[in-house]
């Protein structure tokens, strides 16, 4: 046992234990928590590799949560966590085209990968409220994807109430049945009168409002919270030893993952510093390509956000890129401070030199749906509109060693992008979904203010 510790990137709190680090999810100096060091592991790769995925899940874990959670309750939360995945090895890995693979993240009880960080993240909040007692209202703004699965990361848990705030009628109808037709007497689905920004700037007021913010417990389950980071490292492990396994090779493989925020590659940059057999990250973005114009130019440049066929990548300000700053910035917690100042006034920062850990590329509309296309006519497979934009980035970036592709999602989740890119409908679907068609909607219209909100919390957090 260890006692992993946390540091926020600006240096300014005294470090903290695993627990307090996803109870506060951002740091309170407004940066974002890191474990205080990295845990090397090259010499149980071997070891690891003959593990499944939950025995993998705990062995990785457990180097980060130290002496705050013992060993047979860590097992029993990672247990409960992917036993909810359809898959029996969790995260099936297949083979697209010679050298390139496929690492399914999307088995989880909402058919995308964010299932694998938040079925964690609300056993181990439920977990916390047993040893500590206590209450947690939960308040999440979501465009779609984030707000059910951490709607079904915490339903029916004691003590936890979620409120998630969704653009009424700019969510597709799918998305809102993932979310409205759960119904958990604490899940609470608050379709508002405005856009997916409203509700952002709604829940940023709420958790600056520091006397509501005690009084009420709030937590945080956006990807801010390093417990979603974590879960998120298992797979590159996973995923890259499977590939080793099915090419019968020892050579370290390529990563190629889809971006938004920076929280599923940035699990991928710890993994590979701890010695994940990584040779390369491959980051793929859409048209909206901050991320990407920074790996290639040097230059993090705001631009402004254009609506896609992978909507859960339409992203300008990576939540997650901070974290990957101080570790660029060689752990300078006054420089990463610094420089997210300078980026707060002028929009723009820049970073000299490249990063060999990592390549960039961006895949349109045109190549999302000719990728989509191309892999269910060679490969009989149809991508999800986020995963082909991975795929799509990926095979310009090809090279001797084998490459794995994450699937984000499920096509299921987004036919009418399937529909687009095949010329035909309906071939796209899952069980899931189809039976989500019957339930009736809970869902309250609501006026995104910080007041109307927050009376809503007050009236409604003692349901249990
Ligand atoms: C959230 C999401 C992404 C982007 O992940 P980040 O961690 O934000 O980079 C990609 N694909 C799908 C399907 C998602 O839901």
């Amino acid at each position: 046992m260890n006692s992993a510790k946390y540091i926020s990137t600006r240096g300014k709190i005294a470090p903290i234990s695993f627990q307090d680090a996803v109870m506060m999810g951002l740091a309170e100096d407004g940066g974002l928590l890191i474990p205080a060091e990295i845990p090397q592991v090259q010499n149980k790769l071997e070891q690891w590799k003959t593990l499944s995925y939950p025995e993998l899940a705990f062995h990785i874990i457990r180097l980060f949560t130290g002496n705050d959670i013992p060993d047979p309750d860590l097992k029993k939360i990672i247990q409960k966590s992917y036993a909810t995945f359809t898959a029996d090895d969790v995260v099936p890995v297949k083979k697209l085209a010679d050298k390139l693979y496929f690492a399914e993240l999307f088995h989880g009880p909402t058919l995308a990968f964010k299932d694998i960080a938040l079925q964690f993240l609300g056993n181990v909040f439920e977990y916390i409220l047993q040893q500590r007692g206590g209450i947690l209202n939960i308040i999440g703004a979501t465009s779609g994807d984030t707000g059910s699965a951490a709607i079904h990361g915490v339903r029916g848990k004691k003590g936890i109430q979620i409120f998630i705030m969704y653009p009424d009628g700019r969510v597709s109808p799918l998305q809102e049945r993932q979310m409205a037709t759960v119904a958990d007497k604490n899940v609470h689905c608050l379709a508002i009168h405005g856009t997916f920004d409203d509700g952002q700037r709604v829940m940023k007021e709420i958790f600056n409002d520091l006397p509501f913010k005690k009084e009420f417990s709030l937590g945080a389950i956006n990807s801010v919270n390093w417990a979603r980071i974590l879960a998120q490292i298992v797979y590159y492990f996973w995923a890259t030893f499977r590939v080793q396994d099915q090419c019968n090779t020892t050579d370290n493989i390529q990563v190629a993952v889809p971006t938004g925020n920076f929280g599923d590659i940035f699990a991928g940059y710890i993994a590979k510093k701890m010695g994940a057999p990584i040779s390369r990250l491959i980051l793929a973005t859409n048209e909206n390509d901050i991320l990407s114009r920074f790996f290639t130019t040097g230059k993090y440049t705001l631009g402004e956000v254009h609506p896609t066929l992978s909507p859960s990548m339409d992203i300008q300000i990576a939540s997650n890129f901070e974290r990957y700053l101080y570790y660029r910035v060689h752990q300078d917690a006054a420089k990463t401070r610094a420089l997210m100042a300078e980026f707060a006034e002028k929009k723009t920062i820049t970073c000299v030199g490249a990063d060999p850990d990592f390549a960039a590329g961006r895949g349109n509309t045109a190549q999302t749906l000719a990728t989509i296309q191309k892999y269910y006519n060679t490969a009989n497979y149809i991508l999800d509109p986020h995963s082909a934009v991975g795929v799509a980035v990926a095979e310009q970036f090809q090279r001797s060693e084998p490459t794995v592709c994450l699937g984000t999602a499920h096509p299921g989740k987004f036919p009418a992008a399937i529909d687009e890119a095949l010329g035909k409908s309906g071939l796209a679907k899952h069980e899931k979904l189809e039976s989500l068609l019957a339930l009736p909607l809970y869902k309250t219209l609501i006026e995104p203010t910080r007041y109307t909100i927050e009376q809503f919390v007050r009236e409604n957090q003692k349901v249990q």
